[in-house]
């Protein structure tokens, strides 16, 4: 379009010039030139003002596609963006992270487990533990039960304290540590209730003591802790809170608390890094 016009300028072309000079000649597209020579005067000058009205109509639709076409916000500010609910778009989680029943559902702190969700496949692995019954899904138990003979058997003995919690028992907890620390303290380590990934049946605690003494930072250095930090993805599970990266997991140091993710998922991640987070490896802070 912008050779046209630059044509019409240097050679002072105009149809309408024309047209007025042989009263045949029209050479706008709009108009045959057989039609035009049975046209009486007077319906010639009607055609002439159609004519002039057009090509000014032409005018302006030029000059608006050219001004969008230098502005292409302009376009994309009156274009609705598309049919995609806003929330999808904004945080377009795969459903692997958002399937309740995978196990690579993603909970943190915005991200929530439905408050009535009970794992169908809870089972109690019969492990050395401080809990009476301590569940965890279907799909932890063997992995769970094998890495703990492991470690045993490596001379670095794994308590587990804790597996599945359900959404009453972390209102208890909350609760109690909010009376005990105050709700910004409490937040660190324990989850509002809701958001805790122990409701969805895949995420265990550990002790290398079995006197049910509270799991401090210090089991990091206990026989256990080391043991874990070095196997725990050879069994499908990941440090879902490691030390360092508080910010990106909204937690503190939990070297005790272990998620599930499965065989692949956890050899993936410590190939990357043994450090890596669960939002890293995602991407779930994109
Ligand atoms: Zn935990």
């Amino acid at each position: 379009m912008t050779n046209d016009r630059t044509r019409n300028n240097t050679t002072d072309y105009d149809p309408m010039l024309d047209l007025t000079a042989t009263g045949e000649r029209i050479d706008i597209n709009l108009l045959n030139t057989a039609a035009q020579r049975k046209l009486q005067p007077s319906r010639r000058f009607n055609l002439n003002m159609i004519l002039k009205i057009l090509l000014v109509f032409n005018c302006v639709l030029l000059a608006i596609a050219l001004l969008v076409h230098a502005n292409p916000q302009w376009a994309a500010a009156t274009t609705p963006a598309s049919d995609t609910p806003t929330d999808v778009a904004v945080n377009p989680l795969p459903a692997e992270l958002t399937d309740i029943n995978s196990l690579t559902f993603f909970v943190d702190p915005s991200h929530s487990v439905p408050t009535d969700y009970i794992p169908a496949d809870l089972e109690t692995p019969y492990v050395s533990s401080t809990g009476e019954v301590i569940q965890v899904r279907a799909a932890v138990a063997e992995d769970l039960k094998a890495m703990i003979n492991a470690a045993n058997e490596a001379g670095a003995p794994l308590i587990l304290t804790a597996g599945y919690v359900s959404f009453d028992t972390q209102e208890d907890y909350f609760s109690d540590r909010v009376a005990m620390v105050g709700e910004a303290e409490a937040l660190k380590v324990t989850p509002k209730p809701g958001f805790s990934e122990h409701q969805t049946g895949l995420a265990v605690d550990f002790s290398d003591k079995d006197d049910g003494t509270a799991t401090t930072t210090a089991f990091a250095e206990s026989a256990a802790g080391k043991w874990l930090k070095e196997h725990a993805h050879e069994y499908g599970f990941i440090m879902r809170y490691p030390e360092g990266k508080e910010e990106i997991t909204s937690y503190s140091y939990q070297p005790w608390h272990y998620r599930y993710v499965g065989k692949d998922v956890a050899n993936a991640m410590y190939a990357v890094d043994p450090n890596l987070t669960f939002e890293e490896y995602f991407n779930t802070n994109k």
